[in-house]
């Protein structure tokens, strides 16, 4: 069994130095216990923060021990009732080749209904969060103005193509390639820009005219701030995430111009996908629906070994993946 460590705490950004690959054995189950070869694990930019010593919504992740986060895989020894062996589960300790664990702490799930990296992406927590941000946090309606960032990202290029099934009027997308741009167009989005090609405020005024009613921010710093100029009265901003200042070492300089909530009477609201479980059974029926009448497309990049795990988490941060970023084990 071979797993990834966290060797060092980043100052800024992190680098291959911050991970160890660790050999141990392979677990056996105590009672109640289930042990887990995974078959895939999910990268995801929250776990950027986890590597700072400070006390946030998840704790951090513990110097000289495996990191974890979402993993799906296969049962190869169970001394729990309820689980066999060859079920397919989904758990919460990725960044090893085997993970033991209480059965409780995993969720069965059915191979035959969507290849099993869906249930990391399409399907999984980066889906629910597009859905849960878009349809109830921001409360978009239909005939809106929809503007996403990171937007051929896991999460972002679902924003987008959900808005247009549930009647946005017109959808703007940001991503970091001119590849990206013409993937989030084949995607249906009305308008998208590279955000390295000018001041986010112009690009976004040129991509939406009459303004935008709803953003979803992934980014923050300078898309929050074209954001909020941008916005109609009373537009809604989803706050999802702020990659552009995760390996930030100082506060970030926008948004500048946050006065403007006040007359434009914009709500700002953030959000955890934690909380929004409620919303799990309607969002797997539309999801699989969408999926089945070929109405969603969804992008993985996948990274090939454990080893190669700590390569697709900076991969992440630089923006390699197009859609979502899993490790195959
Ligand atoms: P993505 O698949 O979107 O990957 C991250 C992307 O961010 C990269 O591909 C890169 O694309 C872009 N990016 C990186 N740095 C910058 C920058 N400085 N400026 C603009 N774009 C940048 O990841 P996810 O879909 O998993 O997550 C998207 C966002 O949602 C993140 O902010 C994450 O923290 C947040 N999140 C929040 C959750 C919640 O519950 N609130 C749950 C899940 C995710 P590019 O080439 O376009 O730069």
């Amino acid at each position: 069994n071979r797993e990834i460590h966290l060797a060092s705490r980043p100052q800024g950004w992190p680098t291959e130095d911050t991970f160890r690959l660790v050999e141990t054995d392979v677990p056996t189950p105590g009672p109640g216990q289930i042990v887990v070869r995974n078959q895939y694990m999910s990268v995801d930019p929250y776990m950027r923060g986890r590597m700072n010593d400070v006390k946030s919504y998840v704790p951090p992740f513990a110097l000289d021990a495996p990191l974890d986060g979402g993993a799906i895989g296969e049962v190869v020894a169970s001394e729990a009732p309820d689980v066999a062996v060859g079920d397919t589960v989904l758990h919460n300790l990725g960044w090893r080749e085997y993970a033991v664990l209480g059965a409780t702490s995993a969720r069965k799930v059915d191979p035959s209904l969507a290849p099993v990296s869906a249930y990391l992406s399409v399907l999984g927590m980066t889906g629910l969060t597009a859905y849960a941000g878009l349809l109830e946090v921001a409360a978009m309606k239909p005939g809106e103005t929809v503007f996403v960032s990171a937007a051929a990202g896991s999460v972002g290029s679902l924003v987008g193509q959900i808005a247009k099934l549930k009647g946005a009027g017109r959808v703007v997308g940001s991503a970091g390639t001119a590849a990206k741009v013409q993937r989030l167009k084949a995607l249906g989005f009305d308008a998208a820009f590279d955000y390295h090609d000018g001041p986010v405020r112009e690009s976004l005024r040129e991509a939406a005219p009459d303004g935008i009613d709803v953003y979803f921010d992934n980014v923050g710093g300078d898309h929050l701030e074209a954001a909020i100029s941008a916005l109609n009265l009373h537009g809604r901003v989803a706050i999802c995430g702020m990659i552009a200042q995760y390996n930030d070492t100082e506060p970030p300089a926008a948004p500048r111009n946050l006065a403007m909530v006040i007359g434009k009477r914009l709500t700002l609201r953030g959000f955890l996908v934690n909380d929004h479980g409620h919303l799990r059974e309607e969002f797997v029926r539309d999801v699989a629906g969408w999926l089945r009448e070929g109405q969603l497309s969804y992008d993985e990049t996948i990274i090939e070994g454990i080893d190669n795990a700590p390569a697709a988490f900076l991969g992440l941060l630089r923006g390699e993946n197009l859609g979502k970023m899993l490790v195959r084990l």
